[in-house]
């Protein structure tokens, strides 16, 4: 349809290696997510309008920048991107929304982190593809509405509860991502190795697959560690042996746990009896930021069950003693 026919895959130099999907067709796993997005650019394709505010959520690493990608391929619009952060005035913003044109997608990441004084701008822009301009104070003050082109704003964030109301609120769709599950990520890892050019076998796929955290991000990148190692300290070709040798040099265990998520469990156990302990003591005993902890150490252990969040706090599973090598006989779960 017209999704198969807009989308064209970029002829750009060929020396540089992408890893990025740049299709919705290519884009592994995320089902609904890919199913609602396929309905609603084909929708607006026909219409010949821009696609609705588009808000991704999720852990980092899942595909939303990617998306942002695709979307503005798919669309055939220019994508612009910046972040919540980036964004310290009004006037960072209004230099961007000026510029976009017609059709044009801009993507805003970490967009909870956006300042108030910026995301006041960014709901005209929404809702009127319009910014109003406010001269002068009190009862001179005076406002001038300045017309924008037709936009999509794409969002993410890794925290949808940090988001306000009417900032969500101006969304025409909102999705989240998950973590991926074994088969897709292996899916993800044949494919990145054909690009690489680098031959695994079943056994290394799926090791590798079980220890990259459901996150496409992670996997790509140990899969080039394990290619470096392939290829130095053997023939090049990747097995199961060859993925467990690399990755335990790399700090990675069987779950795919980092040396900060086994410090995060650790601390818990040892530092607070397995807890429950705020989630502020173990940051401070780990000298670690908070957001750090809560963004990218605490979806994955949450979702396997190594830790658990209660209403006051974190507490460590008999899982996460077992995974760690504690005697838990002495413990009362
Ligand atoms: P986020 O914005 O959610 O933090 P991201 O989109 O920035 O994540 P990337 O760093 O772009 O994540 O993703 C890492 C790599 O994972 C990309 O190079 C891309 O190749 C790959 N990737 C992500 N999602 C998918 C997917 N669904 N299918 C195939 N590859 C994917």
């Amino acid at each position: 349809g017209l999704l198969d026919a807009a989308c064209r895959p970029d002829d750009g130099d060929p020396d540089i290696q992408s890893l990025r999907p740049e299709c919705l067709t290519d884009y592994v796993g995320q089902r609904e997510v890919v199913d609602t997005l396929k309905i609603a650019i084909e929708a607006a394709l026909f219409r010949k309008e821009p696609l609705e505010h588009v808000l991704f959520h999720g852990p980092p690493g899942l595909g939303k920048t990617t998306l942002a990608h695709i979307i503005a391929r798919e669309m055939g619009g220019r994508l612009t991107v910046t972040s919540g952060p980036a964004m310290e005035k009004g006037g960072d913003l209004i230099g961007i929304l000026t510029h976009l044109e017609e059709g044009d997608i801009l993507f805003i990441d970490e967009i909870h982190r956006t300042p108030k004084a910026v995301e006041e701008f960014l709901y005209p822009a929404m809702e009127d593809f319009a910014v109003d301009f406010v001269f002068d104070k009190g009862i001179h003050a005076r406002s001038h509405r300045y017309r924008l082109n037709r936009f999509t704003l794409v969002g993410a964030t890794t925290r949808v509860g940090l988001l306000s109301a009417p900032l969500r609120d101006r969304f025409g769709l909102l999705r989240s991502l998950d973590f991926y599950d074994t088969a897709d990520l292996v899916r993800i890892i044949e494919r990145s190795a054909a690009i690489l050019d680098v031959t695994i076998d079943e056994a290394g796929a799926k090791s590798l697959a079980l220890r990259s955290r459901g996150t496409p991000r992670i996997v790509n990148r140990l899969l080039k560690r394990v290619r470096d190692y392939a290829q130095v300290r053997g023939d090049g070709h990747i097995s199961g042996d060859t993925v467990e040798s690399a990755l335990t040099l790399e700090g990675v265990d069987g779950k795919g746990l980092t040396g900060l998520d086994r410090r995060y469990l650790k601390t818990i156990i040892d530092y607070y009896h397995g807890g429950p302990v705020g989630i502020e003591a173990i940051a401070a005993t780990l000298q670690e930021e908070t957001d750090t902890l809560v963004d990218v150490v605490e979806p994955f252990l949450l979702k396997i069950g190594l830790v658990m969040r209660t209403s006051s706090g974190r507490k460590a599973s008999e899982e996460a003693y077992r995974h760690l090598g504690y005697a838990i006989q002495h413990k009362l779960f």
